[in-house]
């Protein structure tokens, strides 16, 4: 059985559970469908004596998520804890998010650009990092980082160190409607004219102003979008190379997470790139199920799939800063620093399940 919840709650039960219980796509506003059997988890432990100290400590949602973090996803593990303050609040904008005011900031530190597998570049910074696929026919950007002063300095500065040319950028995949992934998007965009490509979901949530954070940047520098992800799942073809694109509703109702193949040498993996983590939406019980589900479906996937590489747009969360540091003292025959098994890959979407179910409880 699969239970239907609206963003007000719960709305309705249906039919029988298809296969592994797949999530639809979700439209804001409509209902989604959530595995019964997830939702029991939630329900059951919903209303478990709470530490006096540390609300939600004993919750064994939160209990299972962080000795799933342990130790291949430190970055992942402050999700199973309640920000002081927040717990049934609003959540405040990303920490990652540009000024309030206008006055410049210095542009933030980090690992410099990096070609991490043959075709997949690192272009970040300490905060925020965004990806470049290299094809036979360009590149495709994955995020745009947080405003022009960001994209100029560590997308196209950081493409250029690499012997790249930014204006083979054919297109740019927004991975969500957070501006610290898209606002440095339109500059780029209007200097070289490259395709943007958004989940429809995200895309209607910038167009009607309802982002959830009133950032300084981030509405003037909205991108274009040229083609937007309806279904739940589509891909991204360019010359040689398709990027599998699976709408992941939770951190955004649209976010998009990215199955890539990545190449070492010989030897061809698979990477998922997370496409948005933070709890940092209104708590709701909907949302988080949403987030949970997402999840749990990527677990399976990765399980099913072999996937070995998580990536994130954030560096904490994927640790590429150490791993980057790793790779530079990679010795012929040692293993990629940013490979796992797929097992151990599992364990970091455990850690995404259990702490969005520990917090759906803690909203109940
Ligand atoms: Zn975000």
């Amino acid at each position: 059985m699969n239970i239907e919840i609206r963003r007000s709650g719960i709305c309705r039960f249906s039919g029988p559970l298809t296969a592994r219980g797949k999530v639809r796509a979700i439209a804001r506003g409509t209902c989604l469908l959530v595995p019964a059997a997830l939702l029991n988890i939630a329900l059951g432990s919903a209303g478990m004596a709470q530490s006096d100290s540390e609300p939600g400590s004993d919750n064994p949602h939160f209990v299972s998520g962080l000795t799933a973090a342990d130790p291949d996803f430190p970055g992942l593990a402050n999700l199973c804890s309640i920000p002081s303050g927040q717990r049934g609040g609003p959540q405040g904008a990303p920490n990652n998010a540009a000024p309030q005011n206008q006055e410049p900031r210095p542009l933030p530190d980090g690992p410099p650009a990096t070609r991490v597998f043959d075709n997949l570049i690192f272009l970040g910074h300490e905060r925020v990092s965004a990806w470049a696929v290299e094809t036979s026919d360009g590149l495709i950007l994955i995020d745009a980082l947080n405003n022009p002063e960001e994209a100029e300095a560590f997308i196209e500065n950081g493409l250029v160190s690499l012997g790249l040319d930014p204006a083979d950028i054919r297109i740019m995949l927004i991975s969500h409607g957070h501006g610290d992934h898209y606002a440095g998007g339109r500059y780029l965009q209007e200097k070289y004219g490259m395709e943007v490509v958004m989940s429809a979901v995200d895309r209607d949530m910038l167009a009607s102003g309802d982002t959830g954070f009133n950032v300084a940047g981030w509405a003037e520098n909205i991108p274009d979008v040229g083609r937007t992800v309806h279904d739940e799942r589509d891909t991204i073809v360019l010359g040689d190379t398709t990027l599998e694109l699976v709408v992941t509703p939770g951190h955004t109702m649209g976010t998009i997470t990215t199955i890539i193949t990545v190449r070492d040498g010989d030897n061809t993996h698979l990477a998922a790139l997370w496409g948005g983590t933070g709890f940092n939406f209104e708590p709701n019980t909907w949302q988080f199920l949403a987030y949970a589900t997402s999840a749990e479906r990527m677990r399976a996937e990765v399980l099913e799939r072999g996937m070995e590489v998580f990536l994130s747009n954030h560096v904490r969360r994927d640790q590429s800063d150490r791993r980057i540091e790793l790779l530079r003292e990679r010795q012929p025959g040692d293993a990629h620093p940013f490979l796992l098994t797929p097992e151990r890959l599992a364990r970091g979407f455990q850690v995404f399940r259990d702490c969005a179910l520990g917090r759906a409880t803690l909203q109940l």
